[in-house]
Parts: structure tokens; sequence; C-alpha cells
């Protein structure tokens, strides 16, 4: 059997062709598996974005054989412009001259634009001969080409979550590269760098959180100084060293004082404006190794890490004088001034927190005159802590009826005879024993606790009245109100119904109201007092003579006596001055048709004296000492008996 020569030829020749053919798409293919590879290790290396898509690049160039590569990132501004984000083999700043687009114009007709819009690979578009590239606004990407010797280019989209986010370009030598085989591998080192991109991102935005969550946790978001967490911390690892290097070191604290009033009148804004000036220019006087925190809401610290007092000194004068300039706050130029206090490691406390509290505690020693710092001194704070638990102690006492009524009885100077007794608050406490009502009647003030005080007084003064009643005793009980109770608008009522529960006739209950308080805020005063007098009350303007009073304002309150203040009279038998205020004081009285009441006789002589100015009803250790309830009526009996009353 013959072949017809020219037949076997065609074959043969056909054949050679085939294997040819064979070799380059293997070589292709080898090529692409080569490039895919190697994104893949550029993958798993890539800790940014950009970086990344250089690499890349330079991989498809370098491994993969291919004569240029790019990435473009598809914008969503109004000309959908491409930005060009990586390249070699192409000047980026040559592509990014072009302003080529990815939109449906004649400007987004590249194969990066097709790949984007379409959302697939946009394939073997041979730059030499493919219409769009032979349309002017494409020549310069033609000669660009013949210059560096490429002719077939590929446009792969980049997904990332379902978007495209833009292209991988490449180009290859050969006209007709980019066979079906290659594109679905570089499809794939496209969808793999889609996904790195994807993953960077992440990755980012992960660390943009946990970032912020330090922020959040660590620094102050108004001022942007580290918070009091960070400053605590801080001193701790400070005070760590300090003792392992045997030095000291200082803390100080600085409280705005005009923040809480600019706040109230001005507004928060403006408070939290001057807050940002002051922290501004603490930073600027801030010298190297010091660190500074906002550590409440006007207040800033400053670790000083190595020094004693006379660094602290020293530190708290910059400061004060960085703070000396009004700062304008809302158009109004305001005194930035701040108390400084001072407290030293190891001297003042060993611990960061108690370190940092004791400098606040010396803030409140500050005196301008003296360089508006002080030094911490010790005893102030032990005394403040007893203060605070005292106020948890009362508080319990109150609601567990600890508390004792005491009564001091009042005496009508020119009969002798008893009337009336001035209920007084006493608390035995489990282990500072008696304390002094003065000093536990101002905390309850401070503490919030005057209201409850004041209703287990009156409680205890309407039984206590009752039970005289039933013992057949008939004498006024007067309590003390304080200034907070002018002010409760429950106290009227309350008193009402304690009248109708007890059947208690109104004469027998009274009301005593220093001066000062009635003129702290007159028309409250002037109402509560209308309302008690309603009730049949009769009232007291208690210590008179130290609130000073108007005449005429006196005349318009519905009172019925006034009681001389005991520093006039306890000495008025020694003391000219006292005598003269005491006797004015009575005529004064009497001229507005006032009882009078002298308080603090404490000896015959003041009594005799007393009389002699026709003062009408004396109080005060002569008479008695303050004493029991219980006691009074066996007190009583004793009085007259002795008295002949
Ligand atoms: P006050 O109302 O002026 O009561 C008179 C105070 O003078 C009482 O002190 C009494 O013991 C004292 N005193 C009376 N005579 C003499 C004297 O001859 N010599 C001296 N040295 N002192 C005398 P106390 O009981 O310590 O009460 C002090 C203040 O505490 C009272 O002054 C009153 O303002 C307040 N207070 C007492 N109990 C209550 C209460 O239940 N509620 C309120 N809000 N305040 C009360
Ligand atoms: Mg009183
Ligand atoms: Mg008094």
């Amino acid at each position: 059997m013959t072949y017809p020569a020219d037949e076997s030829n065609k074959d043969s020749s056909n054949s050679v062709l085939k294997n040819e053919q064979l070799l380059t798409i293997i070589e292709r293919v080898t090529c692409a598996l080569r490039t895919l590879s190697a994104g893949n290790h550029t993958l798993l290396h890539a800790t940014d974005e950009q970086e990344l898509l250089h690499d890349m690049c330079q991989v498809v160039v370098e491994k993969g054989g291919y004569r240029i590569a790019s990435v473009a990132y598809a914008e969503h501004d109004q000309d959908k412009s491409l930005r060009w984000m990586a390249s070699i083999g192409v000047d980026k700043a040559f592509l990014e001259a072009l302003h080529y687009t990815w939109s449906d114009t004649k400007m987004g007709r590249s194969a990066a634009a097709t790949a984007i819009r379409t959302g697939e690979p946009c394939v073997g578009r041979n730059i030499l001969t493919d219409p769009v590239y032979t349309t002017p606004a494409y020549a310069p990407l033609r000669e660009n080409a013949i210059k560096f010797g490429y002719a077939a280019v590929t446009a792969f989209p980049l997904r990332v979550n379902k978007q495209v986010l833009g292209a991988l370009v490449m180009g290859a030598i050969e006209p007709d590269a980019f066979d079906e085989e290659e594109v679905k591998l570089l499809s794939e080192l496209a969808d793999d760098l889609a996904y790195g991109i994807s993953n960077l991102r992440m990755r980012a935005e992960h660390q943009a959180a946990e970032a912020t969550i330090v922020r959040l946790a660590y620094y102050d978001p108004l001022t942007e100084l580290p918070n009091r967490t960070l400053m605590l911390e801080h001193l701790q690892n400070a005070i760590q060293t300090a003792k392992h290097h045997h030095h000291a070191l200082a803390v100080l604290h600085l409280n705005v004082i005009r923040l809480r009033g600019i706040n109230q009148i001005l507004g928060y804004r403006s408070g939290d404006q001057l807050l940002q000036q002051l922290a501004q220019r603490l930073m600027q006087t801030l010298k190297e190794s010091e660190f500074l925190a906002r550590v409440g809401e006007g207040e800033f610290a400053l670790l000083l890490p190595r020094g004693g007092a006379d660094c602290a000194i020293q530190a708290a004068q910059r400061l004060a004088n960085a703070l000396h300039d009004s700062v304008e706050v809302a158009g109004l130029m305001v005194d930035p001034r701040v108390s400084i206090g001072i407290a030293l490691y190891p001297d003042h406390a060993t611990e960061a927190d108690t370190l940092l509290r004791r400098a606040n505690a010396a803030t409140n020693d500050v005196c301008p005159a003296r360089g508006g710092y002080a030094l911490y001194t010790g005893g102030k704070e032990q005394e403040c802590t007893r203060r605070i638990s005292l106020m948890g102690d009362f508080r319990q006492a109150i609601e567990q009826n600890e508390l004792l009524l005491y009564c001091q009885p009042k005496v009508d100077i020119a009969s002798q005879h008893v009337c009336g007794a001035e209920a007084l608050v006493r608390w035995q406490h489990p282990v500072h024993g008696m304390l002094s009502t003065i000093e536990f009647i101002k905390l309850a003030e401070n503490a919030g606790l005057i209201t409850p005080l004041t209703y287990w007084m009156l409680d205890a003064v309407f039984s206590q009245s009752y039970a005289w009643h039933e013992m057949g005793i008939a004498q006024a009980l007067s309590v003390n109100l304080s200034a907070h109770d002018l002010y409760d608008p429950m106290l009227v009522d309350r008193i009402q119904g304690l009248f109708s529960t007890w059947n208690v006739d109104p004469e027998l209950i009274q009301f005593e109201l220093t001066e000062s308080m009635l003129m702290e805020e007159p028309s409250v005063a002037l109402e509560t007092l209308t309302k008690l007098k309603n009730l049949g009350t009769r009232l007291f303007i208690d210590d008179f003579g130290t609130g000073y009073s108007s005449l005429s304002y006196l005349q318009k309150l519905p009172v019925d006596s006034i009681k001389i203040d005991q520093s006039f009279v306890m000495p008025m038998a020694a003391n000219n001055d006292s005598a003269v205020i005491v006797r004015s004081t009575i005529e004064l009285g009497h001229n507005l048709d006032l009882e009078v009441v002298a308080e603090g006789v404490n000896s015959q002589a003041v009594w005799d004296l007393l009389a002699t100015l026709e003062c009408d009803v004396a109080q005060g250790y002569w008479v008695s000492m303050p004493m029991p309830v219980e006691q009074f009526s066996s007190w009583e009996s004793e009085w007259r008996r002795l008295t002949k009353g």
C-alpha cells in the first residue's frame, strides 16, 4: 500500500504542526502552573495589600514569563476611574496618565475595564489588531505595546465579597497567547489574589478594631490623653522600678477648679473645650519620661518617675505657670486655675492606687496664695475615712432605731416654772461611744441623711408627747429642723399625719429653726414657717444673733420666740459687751412681741442677770444638762421641790 507522497507529506507536516502546538500548549500550561504556585507562595507570606499586589505582578512576570502584569482597582467616583495599584513591565505613572476608565464609554474599552464591567475574564485581546486598540484613544497603549514587545492582553476580574474590586492584567509576547487551559489556571490565580486581598483587609479591620478597643480602654476620647487605668498601670511599673533602684517618685494631681461652674453656666461643651485646651497646654510642658493622664472629669495626673519633693514642687510650679494665662471658652476668657496635690513614693504610699488617691486628697489643702500646690499630709485622710464610715453607721443607726432621744428643760425665769423642753438627738456609737451631736448632724447634712433623721426625731417626739400625756405631763417638746427640712415638700404633710395619728395638742409640739437657715432662702422659709404655724405649732428662731437677720424680715416671719445664742449668754456675767448684746436682743424681741429665751444659762450669775433684764425663759446647764427623755418626769418633780413651785 502506497500513500500519495503529497498526502503523506501533508500528514507529517500536520503532525509536526500539532506537536509544536501541543508543545506550546504544554509550555503555556506549565508557565501558568508555575505562576499559580509562585502566586500561592506570595499569598501565604503577604502582610500588606500594596505589597501583595506588587509581589503578585512580579511573580507573573518573573516566574510566569509574561511581559507585563498590572493591577487596576475600579474607583467608584464620577468618572469610574481606574486606579493603577501595581505594575511590572509598564510604568504605573504612564498607565495612570492615560486616564482610562471602566465606564461604558470609549475610554472604558480596555481589557481591564471590560473585565471589571462584565465580571468575566477579557481574554487574548491583540493590542496590535483589535479594533478597540486601533482607535486614537488607545494609540499610546499600542505604542507602548510595540515598544515593550507585548501583543496579547488578558484581564481577570478581582472579586472580593461578591464585588468586582478591579482587574489583574497580563500581557504576553505572542499574539495568540492565553488559550483555554492557561486562562483557567490564571483565573484561579486572580481568584487567589482576590481572596488574599479580602483576607488582608479583614485582618486590617480586626487590627483596627483591636486598636479601637485598646484606645477606648486606655485613652480618654476627649483629650486623647491616657486615662486613669493606663496611669495606674504606668504608676505601678514606675513604683517597681523605683523600688528596685531605691529612688523616689512623685505623682501630681491637678483639679480644674472652674470646671463645674463652667459646665453649669456655659454648658458641657464649653467645659469640654476648657479641658481640651488645658490638656494641650499641659502636654506642651511635659518633659521626657513624664507621663500625663486624665484621671477624672476635671482631673489630670502627672507621673514623675524619678524625683522627690523638690522635683515635684518644681514640676507643680511649671504646670501652674503653663496654666496661668486665661483660656478662651465660648467667647469668654476663663481663668484656668488648678489645685495641684503632690504625693511621693515611698513617703506617702507604696501602692499606685493609694498614691494617686493621696495626691488627690492633697488638692484639698491647696491655698492659691501658697503657689496653688500642696504636699500630701497624713491624718486628714484618716479623718475622712472615719467620717465616711460614720456616715454608713449613722444611716444604719437611724434605720435600726439606735438613736436616743434626749431633752433639755426650759424654765420660765419669772415663775421658775418648767415650760417645756428641747428635744435633742444623741447617738451612742457601738465603737466610738457617745458622739458629738454637732459633728454628726453636720455629717448627716453632708451625707443627705437629714430627712431620715428629722423623721426619726418627729416620730420619737410625737410618741414621747403621747407617753407624757398618758402620764399626765403636759410639757411642750421642741424639735430642731435643719435648712434641708425647709425644702422637703413632704415635711408638713408628715407632721400633720403625726398629729392625726397621736392626737397630740398642737401647742405641745414646737419647732426651732436657726436664724442663718431662715436667711438662706427667705421666701421658701416663709412658706414652710407659715404652713407649720397654720398647724397651730409654736415656732422659735434658734441661735439668734449669729445670722444677721434684718428686723424688717423678722417682723414678716410667723415666729413666737427667739432663742439668744449661747455664745452671747454664757459670757454675759463676765463680759460687758455680751451683756449689752443680750440686753438689746431682749428689748428687740419684746418690742416685736416675741418671747425671748436665753440658751446656755450655765450659772446662777447669768440666771440672775437675765432675770433683771426680764428675759422670759432660760435653758442651760445651770437649769439642767440634757437628759434621756425618760428621766424628765423625775427631774421635773425634783425641780419643783427645789423651787417650791
Ligand atoms: P441647739 O438647737 O442650739 O441646741 C442647744 C445646744 O446647746 C445643745 O447641744 C445643748 O446641749 C447645748 N447647751 C444647752 N445649754 C448649754 C450650756 O449651758 N452650756 C453649754 N456648753 N451647752 C449647752 P447639743 O445637744 O450638742 O446640740 C447641738 C446642736 O445640734 C443643737 O443646737 C441643734 O442645732 C443640733 N441638734 C440637736 N438635735 C437635733 C435634731 O434632732 N435635729 C437637728 N436638725 N438638729 C439637732
Ligand atoms: Mg435648738
Ligand atoms: Mg441654739
